[in-house]
């Protein structure tokens, strides 16, 4: 079990994903800070540094995921796992709806918390950019292998 990704895994996870954050969607070219490959299941888990746990993360998204795999519920108060973006299609669990990300899911609403989608600063981004077509919607992104 290593933490080691390789410049070549991490270029591969980071194509995979159309240069863009696998869980807000911000294209890595918006960013200030080069994009991070997240373990979707952390290694304290015994997830594994290969693709199949491998995920394209804006800086943010992956500090607020952390190590977390799943999130309570508001709505239920059940613990529900987080949106595993090579299990999951995201447009399964999200919509874009004028620049929020509407979770679908009970799996999209715990995602969205935990990762604080719709923090204000990524809003606002995320507005100006579908306002010039330059926002991938969800529909067209990350094909799952
Ligand atoms: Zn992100």
């Amino acid at each position: 079990m290593s933490e080691y990704i390789s410049a070549a895994l991490r270029d591969a996870i980071r194509e995979r994903a159309g240069f863009q954050c696998e869980y807000c969607l911000l294209p890595e070219a918006e960013s200030f800070f080069p994009f991070e490959s997240d373990h979707i299941i952390a290694l304290k888990h015994d997830g594994q540094t290969d693709l199949s746990n491998l995920a394209s993360s804006c800086l943010e998204c992956n500090r607020l995921k952390g190590t977390d795999i799943a999130s309570v519920d508001s709505d239920t108060g059940r613990i529900v796992r987080l949106f595993h973006p090579r299990q999951d299609r995201w447009q399964d669990h999200f919509e874009l709806r004028d620049g929020l990300i509407v979770p679908k899911t009970d799996i999209g609403r715990v995602t969205e918390h935990l990762l604080q989608l719709n923090r204000p600063k990524l809003v606002s981004i995320r507005q100006q950019l579908l306002a010039k077509g330059r926002y991938p919607t969800g529909s067209e992104s990350q094909e799952t292998s």
